[in-house]
């Protein structure tokens, strides 16, 4: 087969392997990656219900959260803070604000009974004090009206007048006492709109300040600020106004103190900063409870969402079998803020999930997000909450196991072993069939080389028979000379022909030995002996050295024979210019060693393992014409190794070779 034919082999392999093997796995590749992008849309179905899920989850509970506010029954008792107020309306009666959280109320709502009017004041202390000047007298009769009156608003408007006057007197302790007294004991008494303890407070500040205690004057606005915080008695709005605006300018004339005192300063302003947002609010609250009889007016439960200013409220009315009404107003910010951490805590302890809230504008109202670059399902806050988005995404997962339940995991898995497959199965092939075509080269090389080594023993067999039958050989000391010549190349016929025979028989495990004790001086001395006769001609010389004493080793003689007679053989053929061959028998105690030395030009390192494979041959100029088949050093080691022997080889470029054939004594 020439190289043309084998390359178009290799070629009909590969494309059947591409046909039979690379084609289908592409088609699963293919296959595959359909599969990996629709596991890919289930996986991205199953997120969108998990997240749905989830977000169903959050409304529940925010939904418990409003159901809990709207099921108290006194707003202090909101932990959250979030009802700002409630209100009652029952039919045929006017609206009632059951509890609230503002600093006042609309007028309408102000309890009459809370409110405390100064009065009591008769004409002649009106006189003593304002016309006569006589303030002493004017004093004593109050004094006495505090003690004598059973109306505690007679006994508040005589303590009050008292510590007017005194306050005019300049008597600033005495009137300091009084105000005292008034701020503990009508604490939540309710005075032209405003808080009795919060108008006493101011005239306390005041005092001190006119007697030259701006320390003391701080802590009273102090004192009155915190109070205005949380008012103890529903008040008016204008007169809330006022005082605060009072208040603030009162502060205003304060200039820095001492030190301990600029801490009290720090503090009242910090205080007066929270003062401002509650006045607006309460502004804004008072507003909506103006108007509140718009909303209550509808029929059913009904909720309203109001956003203004910043604010997000969320009224609630509840209306019960007998039509009457009950309101709830929640403040949502707060509520957000205060619930939305617990919430998302309690169903995600693990923080699975990120989380955004946005109100209907789409600002943020609050988060908790944890990675970085997903993008968020977005849930609208279900009827009967504020008209709100949720937006939730999944925080990622460690990287293996996102990997593996991605649902691409295991078909990429796939992929990649289709893939690793079919290149493995291509890079075998291309090897197998690399290997197949050097031996099928390496087979067809042997064919011609042993058809050469055949060809000129039978052609000189042919010439001297026929030299011989037209009786050109005249001489009967030529006759014979042409008869031991025909007679040497049938034997080495026989010896190629046998080294064939031999090596298929063992290419196929037939080979039987035959093993014999057997005489190994004899038989090298022998088969030197016939090489001597044979080389005589040609200048080479073949010397046969032994120790004394080499024992009998139990082998097939004739494939020993066979051992010696390639490597000499060898040695002829490639050696020749050495002009010598050394064949020396050594032993010891467990093994005899066969030398077959000649000083040719030696074998190169690189070719020294490759020469014992089958059909291999040393392609070299300086072989160019040496005939041989390549099957001799593996015949020799194949023998040998049967024989549980080995061949060593030791050559050296320019200075020959040596080969050592190692059989053991006990095989
Ligand atoms: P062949 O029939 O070609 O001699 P062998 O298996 O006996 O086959 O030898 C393999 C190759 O080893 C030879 O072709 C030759 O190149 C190389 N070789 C063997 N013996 C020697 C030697 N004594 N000196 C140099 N080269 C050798």
């Amino acid at each position: 087969m020439n190289t043309d034919s084998q390359g178009l082999r290799r070629n009909r392999i590969l494309l059947l392997y591409f046909l039979g093997v690379i084609v289908p796995g592409f088609f699963l590749g293919y296959m595959a990656i359909r599969g990996i992008r629709g596991d890919k849309a289930i996986r991205e179905k199953q997120v969108l219900q998990e997240l749905s899920l989830v977000s169903q989850d959050f409304f529940r509970l925010m939904n418990d959260q409003v159901s809990e506010l709207t099921a108290i029954t006194e707003i202090e008792k909101d932990s959250s803070q979030s009802l700002v107020f409630v209100v009652r309306k029952e039919v045929e009666s006017p609206i009632i604000v059951v509890g609230h959280r503002m600093m006042f109320l609309p007028d309408r709502y102000l309890d009459s009974t809370e409110n405390h009017e100064i009065t009591g004041d008769s004409e002649l202390a009106w006189d003593m004090e304002y016309v006569r000047k006589d303030f002493k007298g004017a004093l004593n009769y109050y004094k006495q009206l505090a003690v004598s009156a059973t109306n505690s608003d007679v006994i508040k408007t005589a303590w009050f007048a008292q510590a007017r006057i005194l306050k005019k007197q300049k008597q600033y302790a005495d009137a300091l006492v009084c105000y005292d007294l008034i701020g503990t004991k009508f604490y939540s008494h309710r005075i032209n709109g405003l808080p009795a303890g919060a108008i006493a407070l101011m005239e306390i500040a005041r005092i001190k300040l006119l007697s030259g205690d701006t320390a003391g004057t701080v802590r009273a606005i102090f004192q009155m600020a915190d109070y205005l915080l949380h008012p103890p008695v529903n008040c008016g709005q204008d007169p809330m106004e006022l005082l605060i605006s009072d208040m603030a300018d009162l502060r205003k004339s304060i200039t820095p103190l001492a030190k301990e005192s600029n801490v009290i300063l720090k503090g009242t302003d910090s205080l007066i900063s929270r003062l401002n947002p509650f006045l607006e609010r309460s502004g804004y609250l008072s507003g909506i409870l103006s108007t509140i009889d718009k909303y209550v007016a509808g029929v059913g439960n009904q909720n309203f969402y109001l956003p203004a200013k910043g604010y997000r409220d969320w009224l609630i009315i509840q209306e019960d079998s007998s039509l009457n009404k009950k309101c709830w107003m929640i403040d949502l910010n707060r509520l957000s803020e205060s619930k939305f951490p617990a919430i998302i805590k309690k169903y995600d302890p693990g923080q699975i999930y990120s989380y955004r809230v946005t109100d209907q504008s789409g600002k943020l109202l609050y988060d908790r997000v944890l990675d970085t670059d997903r993008q968020f399902l977005s849930f609208s806050f279900p009827a009967g909450l504020p008209p709100w988005k949720l937006e939730i995404r999944k925080n990622p997962e460690p990287a293996l196991a996102a990997f593996l339940q991605s649902g691409a995991g295991l078909p990429v898995i796939f992929l990649i072993m289709i893939a690793v497959w079919l290149i493995t199965g291509l890079i075998f092939t291309v090897y197998t069939l690399n290997a197949e075509i050097k031996l099928s080269r390496m087979k067809t090389r042997f064919i011609s080389n042993v058809s050469h080594e055949f060809k000129s023993p039978v052609t000189s067999i042919r010439h001297m028979s026929e030299l011989l039958k037209l009786k050109r050989v005249r001489t009967e000391e030529k006759k014979d000379e042409f008869y031991d010549s025909m007679i040497d190349q049938c034997d080495h016929l026989t010896y190629l022909i046998g080294n064939i025979l031999d090596f298929s028989r063992i290419e196929e495990e037939m080979k039987k030995f035959h093993f014999e004790s057997v005489n190994l001086v004899d038989l090298i001395e022998n088969i030197v002996a016939i090489y001597r006769n044979r080389l005589s001609e040609s200048g080479l010389t073949v010397s046969f050295t032994k120790e004394n004493a080499i024992p009998g080793i139990i082998a097939d003689k004739d494939a020993i024979r066979q051992v010696a007679s390639n490597l000499l053989d060898n040695a002829c053929k490639y050696a020749a210019a050495g002009k010598r061959i050394d064949v020396n028998l050594t032993s010891d105690s467990s093994e005899v060693c066969l030398e077959i030395k000649d000083y040719g030009s030696g074998i190169p390192k690189s070719e020294q393992e490759k020469i014992f494979e089958r059909f291999y041959r040393i392609d070299d100029s300086k072989n160019v014409g040496i005939k041989g088949s390549g099957i001799g050093l593996t015949l020799v080691r194949k023998i040998i190794e049967s024989h549980h022997g080995r061949v060593e080889l030791k050559s050296k470029m320019g200075e020959g070779s040596s080969f050592f054939v190692f059989i053991p004594l006990n095989n």
